[in-house]
């Protein structure tokens, strides 16, 4: 009987207890956990514990608030996602028939390539990693042409016109000379071994097809595409890549332009 009554005793305790940290952590919240506490928490802010006069203050508050500009703009006009390129930088000089360079204009270094191919040195790297990425899928590439002097695209253009060329027609094929990219070293002509003559149907080469679909990984464009020749007032070229940097090759590659019309969304901005 007396250990019955200790048990009953030490039971009514245990009960007493367990009820009143029941009954403490219902009405207070004080003890519940993080996670509670901030439901708690959420539900006062959201409006739970809201009278007449909270309500008029949250939204005098909600109307007092400035409104939020969107941190993303909208895409829908060219150039809103333009990379942060700097157009007075060495790799983005534009030089076409509107932009001379005078006939002093010159890499201020130049590196020789395979097939003596001669380059400004600044680009002399991601040539070569972009042409040993054609080889390595078994690709012959060929550099072709690089960096020429004034005087002698000079000699080419003259050399058109003894041809019986007009010299327009002349400057569509051999650009006048201070007008062409290959006197800033940053352009090359890259053919196929096997198709070196400097001839549209070279884009169905393997090796053109390669080259047109990874340049931009490499920092280079195809400088005068086919669909551009009234803005490059160049013919189509599928030989002729330009060293542009890897951000501003890839956008002009993925948006389809030209160097001219990539240019021109600088001005714009
Ligand atoms: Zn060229």
């Amino acid at each position: 009987m007396k250990g019955n009554l200790v048990f009953k005793i030490l039971f009514s305790i245990l009960f007493l207890g367990v009820f009143c940290v029941y009954s403490y952590m219902h009405f207070s919240s004080g003890w519940f956990t993080d996670g509670f506490a901030e439901n708690v928490a959420a539900l006062g802010e959201n409006g739970e514990q809201i009278g007449q006069d909270s309500q008029e203050q949250a939204q005098q508050e909600a109307a007092a608030e400035p409104t939020v500009e969107p941190t993303v703009e909208p895409t829908e006009e060219p150039g809103n996602d333009l990379p942060d390129v700097d157009l007075a930088s060495w790799e983005m000089i534009l030089v076409n028939k509107d932009h001379a360079v005078d006939e002093n204009f010159a890499p201020p270094e130049t590196a020789t390539l395979a097939n003596d191919c001669v380059v400004d040195s600044r680009i002399a790297d991601a040539l070569t990693s972009f042409a040993e990425g054609a080889q390595a899928e078994g690709l012959p590439v060929y550099l072709s042409s690089g960096y020429r002097d004034y005087a002698t695209q000079q000699y080419l253009y003259n050399r058109k016109i003894s041809q019986g060329y007009s010299a327009d027609e002349a400057a569509k094929i051999v650009t006048p000379p201070g007008t062409s990219e290959h006197q800033t070293g940053l352009c090359c002509d890259i053919t196929d071994y096997y198709h070196d003559p400097k001839t549209t149907d070279l884009e169905n080469t393997e090796t053109f097809q390669w080259l047109l679909a990874h340049c931009q990984d490499y920092g280079f464009i195809l400088r005068y595409p086919e669909d551009k020749q009234d803005i490059t007032q160049v013919m189509y070229e599928p030989w002729h890549f330009r060293y542009v940097g890897v951000e501003a090759a890839t956008y002009i590659m993925e948006n389809n332009l030209c160097l001219e019309e990539f240019v021109a969304l600088y001005d714009q901005a």
